[in-house]
């Protein structure tokens, strides 16, 4: 690993400017359990690394839950989250993407916003042996597109980078409406967790779009009549400690059979958290039958675009859709 320079700040104010400064070579440290990774595989290369853990202490650690809605400090460790009651029957979509994701040993240190802003887990990216990769290096091509992808995207892709998106948790938030608090040298602004990722498109190294030194502060997830009646599953090739080949975040407003409302997301399959509008479009005020559940997978796939060796991601993500549906309405609440 490189040599950087190591602060630890006492406020978020502290935080920010240190990090607007040189944005370009400063990365900030919470759980560490992605960047660390990424440092000592020499593909993320800071010279300053500013821990922001004390912040914990403020906004940035807690968990509330109202009638509101819940709200989520980005430096709450995803464990924590994953464990607290309150968000297991409220919001169990939340809770189930975050227990599905790593191992017990990584969720007790990742934080929540360090979860979100995760790097794709793509081979050429984190293998500096491989010259081409336009998120690592950009205008170099990209090896994954004529290369071993069985584990890539295929919606959001584009002719520069297919990269999979590696998180679960951004699936439930994005599911469920979330906005995010940021904030920045030039004070707070909040947006749309539907707004923090950017698709590949021509520059696959611009991933979000937070601006120089700014932080995710917290996460807002409003109360909702669906969802209680969520789930999260996750298909991957063995059952732990596994990335998503496919994973549906689901929530149903289900009323005398019929969806009154539904909110679905799609991991493993895209390059960002992927919302599957034209699918909820095709449950709502419909029975949840055979037919239409067949109709809104097939909605959720249909601009899908495989490169070879992840074609049977569209299948597999259809029924693993169809399956996440079915679930969630024979749920007891
Ligand atoms: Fe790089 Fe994206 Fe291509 Fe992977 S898919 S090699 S991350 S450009």
């Amino acid at each position: 690993m490189r040599a950087f320079v190591y602060e630890r700040v006492p406020d978020a104010s502290a935080a920010t400017r240190g990090a607007a400064a040189s944005s370009a070579t400063t990365s900030y440290l919470a759980g560490g359990t992605t960047l660390f990774d990424l440092m000592k595989l020499d593909v993320m290369r800071p010279q300053t690394v500013i821990d922001i853990n004390p912040l914990d202490r403020t906004a940035y650690g807690r968990i509330t839950v109202d009638q509101k809605g819940l709200r989520l400090g980005a430096l709450v460790r995803m464990a924590d989250a994953a464990d607290h009651a309150d968000i297991q029957r409220q919001y169990p979509v939340i809770a189930q993407s975050l227990k599905l994701a790593a191992s017990q040993q990584i969720r007790n240190m990742a934080s929540l916003g360090g979860n979100v802003l995760q790097r794709t887990r793509c081979t050429y990216f984190r293998d500096i042996s491989y010259a081409a990769c336009n998120k690592r290096n950009p205008g170099s091509g990209c090896a994954a597109l004529e290369g071993v992808n069985r584990m890539h995207a295929v919606l959001g892709v584009s002719d520069h980078c297919i990269a999979t998106y590696a998180g679960d948790f951004g699936q439930a938030l994005i599911a469920l409406d979330t906005s995010v608090d940021i904030a920045g040298p030039g004070g707070m602004r909040t947006i749309p967790f539907a707004k923090l990722h950017r698709q590949p498109g021509e520059h696959p190294d611009q991933e979000t779009t937070l601006r120089p030194g700014e932080l995710i502060v917290s996460f807002t997830v409003p109360a909702a009549a669906w969802t209680r009646r969520s789930l999260y599953l996750k298909v991957r090739d063995r059952e732990s400690y596994e990335f998503a080949l496919a994973s549906a975040a689901v929530a149903l407003d289900l009323r005398d059979g019929t969806v009154h409302d539904a909110r679905i997301a799609l991991g493993g399959v895209s390059t960002v958290p992927w919302r599957a509008q034209q699918a909820e479009a095709a449950l709502r005020g419909k029975p949840l039958n055979e037919d239409i559940l067949a109709a809104a997978a097939g909605a959720a796939f249909a601009d899908a675009k495989g490169h070879g060796h992840n074609d049977f991601k569209v299948d597999l993500g259809k029924r693993t859709l169809s399956r996440a549906l079915q679930q969630a309405a024979a749920l007891e609440i």
